[in-house]
Parts: structure tokens; sequence; C-alpha cells
């Protein structure tokens, strides 16, 4: 178990709970809606893991993957300047919200699917969370495993007050060492946290309005239908992005 003082973050796509609210809200699903959810199984999981993939692509080599969580992956980095390294840092993650953004557009041929995760697609953001400080590295059997207060305290802010989807937040250390004095629309608000009480953060809305896609027609839907099937026939699942990151 070694201390350490760095970066430590949290990339987490924003929706992904909506789709398990749609499937739960008929609470007697008609046969049709029965039969659509067998053939489709799994979809979300394969969105979400697709999703991730790109972004933990992005972000690989500035910094280091430490953990999936479900539709959020952890992330951390010990830099000896850290402010030196928020320059690319902050690059790095607005970056991966264009990409995140690019990739559901070029996955919208799969809204030729009617189940609910395929045409939720549209309404999947990525938000990310940056905190500064120490944090210790625990070796759990083959793996390491970044843990204490402020991995807390970063997991917590993820349930906050902020009514946008899409977004990098910085607490008040992190925004101490980092370089966010160039970026544009940046809204300083204060957070409750449950056990630490109120904490300022620095929210970064890197686009000014959110990404719109329209619905597509149901002749688009049927031109689609045959990639789709396709895209779906190498089911991608969290437990085989694990294996390709080498954490299983
Ligand atoms: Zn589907």
């Amino acid at each position: 178990m070694s201390l350490n003082k760095g970066f430590m973050v949290v990339v987490d796509i924003s929706g992904y709970t909506t789709f398990i609210r749609a499937h739960s809200r008929t609470k007697k699903p008609s046969l049709f809606r029965k039969v659509i959810e067998k053939i489709n199984d799994g979809h979300g999981e394969h969105i979400i893991s697709d999703l991730l993939e790109t972004v933990i692509n992005e972000l690989e080599g500035t910094l280091t993957i430490n953990k999936l969580e479900g539709d959020a992956a952890l992330f951390y980095a010990i830099p000896a300047d850290p402010t030196d390294f928020s320059k690319n840092l902050i690059r790095k993650l607005e970056n991966s919200i264009d990409i995140f953004n690019k990739r559901i557009n070029e996955l919208l041929f799969i809204q030729a699917c009617p189940c609910i995760p395929c045409n939720e697609i549209v309404n999947l953001r990525l938000k990310c969370f940056v905190h500064y400080g120490d944090f210790l590295i625990k070796k759990v059997s083959r793996f390491k495993e970044i843990a204490g207060e402020n991995v807390i305290i970063l997991h917590r802010l993820m349930k906050n007050s902020i009514p946008r989807n899409e977004y990098i937040l910085f607490t008040q250390e992190a925004a101490k060492v980092s370089a966010i004095d160039e970026l544009k629309n940046v809204e300083i608000r204060t957070e409750k946290l449950d056990d630490f009480g109120k904490m300022q953060v620095h929210v970064h809305y890197p686009f000014a309005e959110e990404f719109k896609v329209q619905k597509p027609s149901v002749f688009v839907r049927l031109k689609n239908f045959v990639p789709m099937r396709r895209y779906f026939s190498n089911k991608k699942t969290e437990d085989k992005l694990k294996e390709k990151l080498s954490f299983q």
C-alpha cells in the first residue's frame, strides 16, 4: 500500500439509469414487448461498453485506468507538475466529450432496433469529475485499486444538483492546481455532499449547447436493420471490456 498525491478522475455516462427505469416502467409488458426484449437482450450494456471503450482509448496514456464501475470509469495520474499536466488533461477531457458525441452520431443506425436502450442512445451524455489530493494504491489480488477519503468524495460528487448532463467538474483542490483560468463557460457553485457537507466546485461546460439529434424516419429504420443486427452480432459486455483492459 502506498500513499500518493495526484489527480483522480471519473467519467460517467448519464442516461443509463433511464434505461433501467424505462425497462421497469411497464409493470405488465405485452407479449410483443417481451419478445422484443428477449431478442435485444444486452443492447444497453453493449452500447455503454462501446462508448466507455471509446472514451478510455482517448484518455489512456494521459490517465491510468483503475476501475470500471458500470456506466462509469475511474482513472488517476500522479504528475510531477500538476499545473502543466492539467493543460493536457483538460484538453483530453474536452476531446473525450467530443468523441463521445461523435460516436453516438455514428451509432444512430441502431435506432432501427425497437428496444428502449437503442432508441435512448440520443439521450446519452458524458460527465467528467476531477479531484486532486492524496490517495492510497492498494493491491487487491493481482490488481491495484485506488482508495481513501478523496476517492469517496469524488464518487459522492456524482450525485449533485447540476441541471445539465455534459460538463467537466473540478473540485476546489483540483481547480487550485489546474490551468482552468483560460477556460470559458465555468460556473462556480456549491454542492452538498453526504457526510462531507458543502463543497465549492468549478463546472466547465465545453459546449454552449448540448448536441441534438433527429429521430430517424421509418424508411431509415428499415434500411438500417441489417447493419444494426451486424453491429450487435459481436456482443460487447462490461466483462469483455475488463478482459481487454486486463482487469480479469
Ligand atoms: Zn436494441
